[in-house]
């Protein structure tokens, strides 16, 4: 006969942790007690020597699926007088734990949804310990039914004898409920008038019929429409304002895509994954060919399959509402739009009243329930790369996991970056990236950062030490943050946008050793005052040292340069002494350009890569006003794809770019060979394969130099498969180890975590 005391911490707490440990303790015939308390799950077992052997490993490899353990450790206890295994009321205390992820509705759900007999058949809040809502209808910790959403939804006998039973799936979770206990669904009109029927088989007859329906999700609303009708998504555009914005689609199941697209292994285990992302597919012959007007030009369809029940439902009723779970692998014909209703650039819609004012003039129906979403989160967007991904927006179903950092630290609280916010707060040795907040130009925006932040440490139970954010005074994260640090009287750190990129791969890594960094993006203020985004750097920690730069470019006109890729064309030409072309190339609105260029008025310069993205794509003619952000360095991509794959990769251009005595990286020579090419998609082709080699070439030269061989690379220009395969590809052939953005996205949504690592480093003494 022996003791042990337990430890399990993690992501262990409404994840039916407590009742795994008291089916497991039946089954080894041991005796004592497991409870919740601030650090995790704490665990008293007694019994032979053997079985408690045995309980130790099975915590790990059996732990329930949305469960984390990160850390088991056990002492040696006294006996005490027990011969049965119970569950013991939670101990409080200062939280340690971490709320889960909100995921997609589980099979064994999916079978009671879809059973005629089942007490839950067709009820659209079927949850469990193993599924449905966690972050987005959680107020504070610890995580307890009065602390959700659900709060208002007293259990029914049939719920609370399930919600009491350690044998039961539903043990302690805290979301469930039922038809007779549960909220309720609505159909309204646009003028709030409650439609008559049941709602799911009306809501379909809606879409079906060409309406334009906004959908509650978990984090928020959608926009939906059915993607095979091209006026209904016609009007969705005017209305919302979006000329060519790809659109992601919702479908039953990877069999309904199987016509369409080839997906492979590691996209089908995405798609199915609970996290439930959108994932960006390559379609076999372009995405206009199947869903005209959903993504239009683009040979990529962002697809997401039904991940609530709500969502279920409706493919359900397309079906003809078949019994049991068969059909759910069958191909189905409905393929919806599902796009994030949030109009303007504002934050995602979140509850009926706010949708029928905010949506007004573009949903015709509401279907809305009375469960309310206490905190929004946009769907995750990722793409699959070898038997990886990388996300594009890392939120809904991924966030706010905890990521662990190789040491412990003082609190920061990160404010991010100015576009594709997220904010960080790292607590110990774990640093918590938080929802999508978005891009930071409106005052909605703006507000939701500072209700991010509040939520963040309310559910982290976290009291900041350091407060991190940009080097950009005028940026509203910054102000927000100084605002922050002098309420709570906190020092304050800013950290350059590149070496935040570079830092947050080395934090997800956690590599604290010296590394070279390639920040290739569009855009961040450098140390020097002057626009950067193309940058060699040597970090270390908290140190940042600028190796080199893209040599810079002219913006003509600014800002607006960025929206027009035929402007940088131009500059380029000018750059190359063919200026006198400009006007031929691009008439009359090219002659003000080339006369503001040759004055050098109103064209700031940049070492940006994305800007000589741009160039390139203006220069081939692919896109000369861009109708969305990162539109031109998409199409010129897609270009080069077509040769690629067709004629795998072609050789770099000789000589196409230069490296001076100041490190600074030309690329002028390769941009000016693209103009008048006479066969585009291989010119994009030799654009990529010599960019490849010109930043391998650029970065061996410093590892040369510096002795460093571990290379870091972040920015916004490695959502380019192309660019990141291809230099992949080079830089192995060096023999340099390579550090990338896996579970952080290699844009601006990781700038947070990179100023928090800072922060944490230079804390050190
Ligand atoms: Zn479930
Ligand atoms: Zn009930």
């Amino acid at each position: 006969m022996a003791a042990r005391l337990i430890r399990v911490t993690g992501i262990v707490q409404g994840v039916g942790f407590r009742p795994f440990v008291w089916r497991l303790a039946q089954t080894l015939q041991l005796a004592g007690w497991v409870r919740n308390d601030a650090l995790g799950v704490e665990i008293f077992a007694q019994g032979a020597a053997p079985a408690l052997v045995e309980l130790l490993a099975r915590l790990r490899s059996e732990a329930p699926v949305l469960s984390q353990v990160e850390q088991v450790t056990a002492q040696d206890a006294e006996p005490e007088a027990c011969t049965a295994f119970t569950i013991r009321d939670s101990r409080p205390g200062q939280a340690m734990t971490a709320i889960g992820p909100d995921v997609g509705t589980c099979p064994d759900c999916l079978g009671e949804l879809f059973d005629p007999l089942n007490r839950r058949s067709r009820h659209a809040f079927i949850t469990c310990t193993h599924c449905g809502p966690r972050f987005t209808v959680t107020r504070s910790l610890p995580y307890d039914r009065p602390q959700t959403s659900l709060a208002p939804f007293p259990l029914c006998p049939s719920c609370e004898r399930e919600y009491t039973d350690p044998s039961d799936r539903r043990f302690h979770a805290e979301t469930t409920c039922c038809p007779a206990c549960g909220p309720r669904l609505s159909l309204v009109d646009a003028q709030g008038q409650m439609l008559a029927g049941d709602p799911i088989a009306a809501t379909l007859a809606l879409l079906q019929s060409g309406s334009i329906v906004a959908i509650k999700g978990l984090g928020g609303f959608h926009l939906a429409c059915d993607a095979r009708n091209g006026q209904a998504l016609a009007r969705l555009r005017r209305r919302k304002n979006r000329e060519a914005k790809p659109f992601a689609l919702m479908l039953a199941n990877v069999a309904s895509l199987l016509p369409l697209l080839r997906v492979s292994a590691t996209e089908q285990a995405l798609l199915e994954g609970r996290e439930r992302p959108i994932v960006l597919l390559r379609t076999r012959s372009g995405a206009d060919a199947d869903f005209p007007g959903v993504a239009p030009g683009l040979f990529d369809l962002g697809v997401m399959l039904a991940c609530t029940p709500i969502q279920h439902l409706l493919f359900h009723e397309a079906a003809g509402r078949p019994a049991g779970t068969d059909w759910l692998v069958v191909a189905q014909t409905l393929a919806l739009v599902m796009t994030s209703a949030n109009p303007g650039g504002e934050p995602i819609v979140r509850d009926g009243t706010e949708a029928r004012t905010r949506l007004a003039g573009i949903a015709e129906a509401f279907l809305d329930h009375d469960r309310a979403i206490v905190a929004r989160c946009d769907d995750s967007v990722l793409r699959a790369q070898g038997k990886g991904f990388h996300f594009i927006r890392r939120s809904r179903g991924y966030a706010p996991v905890a990521m662990a950092l190789p040491m412990a630290g003082p609190s920061v609280l990160a404010f991010g970056a100015h576009l594709k916010n997220s904010v960080c707060v790292t607590r110990r040795d774990q640093a918590f990236l938080s929802p999508f907040v978005g891009d930071l130009d409106n005052a909605a925006t703006c507000d939701f950062l500072d209700e991010t932040v509040q939520r963040m440490l309310t559910l982290l139970d976290v009291a900041p030490e350091v407060v991190a954010h940009d080097l950009h005074p005028d940026d509203y994260s910054t102000r927000a943050a100084v605002e922050f640090a002098q309420r709570h009287g906190l020092p304050m750190v800013a950290v350059q946008h590149h070496h935040a990129h570079i830092a947050a791969v080395c934090a997800e890594h956690g590599h604290a050793g010296p590394v070279l960094g390639l920040a290739l993006d569009g855009v961040g203020l450098g140390s020097d005052g002057q626009a950067w985004g193309g940058e060699l750097l040597h970090v270390m920690g908290a140190r940042c040292e600028r190796l080199g730069h893209l040599r810079p470019l002219a913006l003509p006109g600014g800002d607006r340069a960025a929206r027009e890729p035929w402007r940088m064309a131009a500059a380029v030409l000018r750059e190359v002494g063919r200026g006198a072309e400009i006007e031929k190339r691009f008439g009359q609105e090219g002659r003000t350009i080339a006369s503001m260029l040759a004055k050098n008025l109103h064209c700031p310069r940049s070492s940006s890569l994305g800007r000589v993205f741009d160039a390139a794509a203006g220069l081939l003619g692919l896109c000369s006003h861009m109708q969305y952000e990162a539109q031109a360095a998409m199409l010129l991509e897609q270009a080069a794809s077509r040769h690629i794959d067709l004629h795998g990769w072609p050789e770099p251009l000789a000589q196409g770019w230069v490296i001076d005595g100041q490190n600074c990286l030309d690329l002028l020579t390769l941009l000016a060979s693209l103009d008048g090419a006479p066969d585009v998609d291989r010119a994009a082709a030799v654009f990529h394969a010599t960019l490849a080699a010109a930043l391998s070439d650029w970065v061996n030269q410093a590892a040369v130099a510096t002795g460093v061989k571990t290379l870091s690379w972040g920015g916004g220009c490695f959502l380019n498969s192309l660019l990141s395969s291809g230099l992949q590809l080079n830089l192995e052939q060096c023999g340099l180890k390579l550090l990338r953005p896996v579970r952080s996205p290699p844009g601006d949504g990781a700038i947070a975590l990179g100023q928090a690592w800072v922060a944490m480093n230079q804390q050190e003494p």
